[in-house]
């Protein structure tokens, strides 16, 4: 999952992934007409209260690389919105605060436009040379963005690969939308863990609104992909391939040498059994679950093969 891509599949790895910094300003929104920050952000300066009022008032400013926040000479907070690039900065130091409103048409385009910028990169390194694996395993709901891993909101769905981003997404969001939401996970908190449900919309998506197949349609209708494919289910190869260890030589072929020349087993030691320990103990007692039987739990003395406790 992604809480801006609602998805973080094949399309957002080269939507995003793959754009240079500039272009990532492009797929953000920056200086869009319409969805870019500063078109769409609804920007709250009243809820400022004044320097003496805010300690940590000088994350304010400095939370925009740009520099596109002031407080002047009147103690008030301005920005200069037409300005903005969308590098996102602010938005984890405003929206929190009540000074600005984060646009949630904005995420919706930015997920349009990385099936565009995807697009992008296939034209141009070749469409013909562009493959996808989708590694769908451990599926978090957040990306490496996130200060935190959480509970996979489905069991591991497989590995994919297709020569079509569209189409291997789209194989994704539907496995994950087939199976059974995991016990735990940000999918059952938000009660979206049934199969059928549209888990990575519940619990990724920063809006409630956000689409998981908004990069999927825009990529089956700019010609990128197709939401149609046909699953083909690899048979498994031969356990042989990926025994362990991949060394086939039986133990004393391969460390026999080696054990004559250094011997780590102390044979010399308390008559050839290597270790101080007592020849029996009690493991009954400790196999024990405590709840079950706390009759049995008491320690009557502590002791060790040598006497010492
Ligand atoms: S921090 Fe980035 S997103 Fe925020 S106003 Fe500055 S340029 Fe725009």
């Amino acid at each position: 999952g992604h809480s801006m891509g609602v998805i973080g599949g094949a399309l957002k790895n080269l939507g995003i992934g793959a754009q240079s910094k500039r272009g990532k300003f492009n797929v953000h929104m920056g200086g869009h007409p319409t969805y870019g920050l500063g078109a769409a952000g609804v920007f709250h300066p009243e809820n400022f209260k004044g320097k003496a009022n805010t300690p940590d008032w000088e994350i304010l400013e400095d939370c925009c690389p740009f520099n596109l926040y002031h407080i002047n000479e009147n103690d008030e907070l301005e920005w200069e919105g037409d300005k903005c690039a969308n590098c996102l900065g602010c938005f984890g130091v405003m929206g929190p605060r009540g000074l600005m409103d984060i646009p949630p048409v904005q995420f919706d385009a930015v997920d349009a436009a990385i099936a565009d910028a995807c697009l992008g990169v296939e034209k141009a390194v070749g469409r013909d040379k562009v493959g996808y694996i989708n590694m769908a395993l451990d599926v978090s709901p957040r990306c490496d963005c996130a200060n935190h891993a959480d509970v996979p909101i489905v069991p591991h769905l497989g590995v994919f690969a297709s020569k079509d981003a569209v189409a291997i997404d789209m194989a994704c969001v539907d496995k994950a939308r087939e199976a059974e939401g995991i016990k735990g996970s940000a999918a059952e908190m938000m009660e979206a863990h049934h199969a059928g449900d549209k888990k990575f919309e519940a619990a990724a998506a920063t809006f409630h609104g956000q689409s998981e197949v908004t990069s999927i349609n825009t990529g089956h209708e700019i010609g990128l992909g197709s939401r149609e494919y046909e699953l083909i289910e690899c048979e498994p190869d031969s356990p042989e391939r990926f025994r362990f260890p991949y060394d086939t030589r039986p133990s004393r072929q391969r460390f026999g040498e080696r054990f004559e020349k250094f011997q780590v087993f102390p044979y010399d030691k308390y008559d050839g059994k290597g270790f101080n320990r007592l020849d029996v103990v009690d493991l009954d007692k400790v196999k024990h679950h405590y709840e079950d039987s706390p009759e049995i739990t008491e320690v009557s003395e502590s002791i060790h093969a040598d006497g010492d406790d």
